[in-house]
């Protein structure tokens, strides 16, 4: 059994360092391919040798029982895989990240269980035993299940949210944040009386708490701060998995929780510095908004409509273009033909470049994988830093799908709700040309003032088909 555990151990090791190479590689477009393949063939590893300490471990029926729910479970996963858009990525993530933080409740209950089968509860307390080992035993049981009643109610939340089945507005409870203090206040005394006396109340009351919690946290949070709740929910999914590892004892699950929960917190560290929050109140709940935004309707007065022919002649003449893609590019599939038109004005001796917005579209990273997918050339897609100072000298912006990203009132209107958030700077070009299909709000439901102005021309219509439209009138 020593060497079947030494065997198990080295296989978990070079699936650990699979892992933090597939994470180095995912870092940069280039080599994201293989970074992919790189966390494969660690997964792979993992459960194989997982599957084969079981098997010597556990009697034969334990053994068929994990690989027909591991069968079923894969089954159900790709199929899902399978037949989720590239719109719905985000949905299903979230969706996955709630599975993580329920396993971590139910290992939690079942390490409790298994626990006090082997020792009566009196014999778990603290001091009961020398060493204080179990006092240790019974935190991370107590902490695995917090974490992951949070990470369970936040995930459904943010999906529901990103699947518009419940509104993306911020709930603003009165007395919000001392809620939230009370919530994390009660738990710390519940884990207290769970150490001294391990008994199933404590334990079963913060289990509500937590899940109460969690469902707040999220739903508290408005629509234009939700890619900081996504990555945020990663971190948190994270934790509870190697949560989950301390109490199976699964050196693995707590290398690979603790990748996911701190590559997952640096993400949301770096989303908020891009979008101009303060890390500190997003986590809390939106802590620090005092709710008085108004977001109301104003009238900008009246916008342009703009015909494919006088689109294509207007870049005809263009020296310097860039397309600003957003949401909508995914939702239209429109970019395939905007790598087509890109390559056709190239041709032209047009200078075609992208900006694209930290949190355009409905995932971090989302345009780049499209536009990746359509082999744009890597080095004409800009960050938004890279680009933003060239904008007055940019003939023509093609802002393809994007509204919030592109929403000059995040700068100009202190009362807008997406105020103080950096943004693509597109009305300081000379022509913006914007592709979408009416004058509708996007993801943050804020009016944008862009749509009114003397420079901005709307080409109204399915982005993939008016892209197509171009390319046959050049
Ligand atoms: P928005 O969601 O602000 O706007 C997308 C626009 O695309 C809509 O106004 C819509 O207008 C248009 N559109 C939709 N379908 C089509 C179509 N078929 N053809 C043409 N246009 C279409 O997009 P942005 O990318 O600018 O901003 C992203 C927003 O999502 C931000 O608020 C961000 O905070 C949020 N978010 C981002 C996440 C991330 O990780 N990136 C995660 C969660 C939220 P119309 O209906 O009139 O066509």
């Amino acid at each position: 059994m020593t060497t079947d555990l030494a065997i198990v151990g080295a296989a978990y090791l070079v699936a650990a360092i699979l892992f933090i190479l597939s994470l180095a590689g995912l870092s940069r477009h280039e080599s994201s391919k293989r970074g992919n393949t790189y966390g494969i063939i660690g997964m792979v590893i993992a459960l194989v040798a997982t599957l084969w300490i079981a098997g010597k471990s556990a009697g034969l029926p334990q053994w068929v029982a994990i690989i027909v729910a591991m069968a079923i479970g894969a089954a159900i996963g790709v199929r899902l895989a399978v037949r989720v858009g590239m719109t719905e990525m985000p949905e299903l993530i979230a969706m996955l990240h709630s599975f993580v933080g329920l396993a971590a409740v139910l290992v939690g209950y079942n390490t409790y269980l298994v626990s006090t089968e082997t020792h009566p509860v009196a014999e778990l307390a603290v001091g009961a035993t020398p060493g204080g080992t179990d006092a240790v035993h019974l935190v991370e049981i107590f902490l695995g299940v917090f974490i992951g009643a949070v990470t369970f109610t936040g995930s459904i939340v943010a999906f529901l949210k990103l699947s518009a089945k419940i509104s993306s507005r911020p709930l603003m409870l009165p007395a919000r944040h001392w809620l939230n203090l009370a919530a994390v206040v009660v738990s710390l005394a519940l884990m207290v009386w769970f150490v001294v006396s391990p008994a199933i109340l404590p334990l079963g009351i913060m289990t509500v708490i937590a899940l109460a919690f969690g469902w707040h946290l999220v739903a508290s949070i408005g629509g234009g701060d939700m890619p900081v709740v996504i990555s945020m929910l990663n971190s948190y999914s994270g934790w509870a998995a190697a949560a989950a590892g301390f109490m199976l004892d699964n050196d693995l699950l707590i290398v690979t929780g603790a990748l996911v929960g701190s590559s997952g917190a640096y993400l949301s560290y770096i989303m908020c510095k891009a979008m101009n929050r303060s890390f500190v109140s997003v986590i809390a709940g939106g802590f620090g908004s005092d709710g008085t935004v108004t977001g109301e309707e104003v009238d900008y007065g009246d916008h342009r409509d703009t015909t494919v022919a006088e689109v294509a002649e207007l870049l005809k003449s263009a020296h310097s273009v860039v397309i600003t893609p957003g949401y909508g590019m995914a939702v239209a599939q429109a970019q395939y033909p905007v790598a087509d038109l890109t390559a056709k004005l190239r041709e032209r001796g047009i200078d075609v470049r992208f900006g694209i917005h930290p949190v355009a579209g409905r995932l971090p990273g989302h345009m780049n994988v499209l536009l990746a997918e359509a082999k744009v050339p890597y080095d004409i897609v800009l960050e938004m830093d890279e680009v933003n100072d060239d904008f007055p000298d940019t003939d023509v912006v093609l802002v393809i799908g994007a509204n919030d990203t592109v929403n000059p009132a995040a700068a100009e209107d202190p009362s807008s709700p997406i105020a103080g958030m950096p943004v693509l700077e597109v009305w300081k070009a000379r022509d913006v040309i914007v592709f979408k299909r009416s004058m509708a709000a996007g993801y943050a439901g804020v009016q944008n003032p862009l749509f009114f102005r003397d420079n901005t021309a709307m080409l109204f219509g399915d982005a993939k088909d008016r892209v197509e439209d171009i390319i046959k009138a050049l």
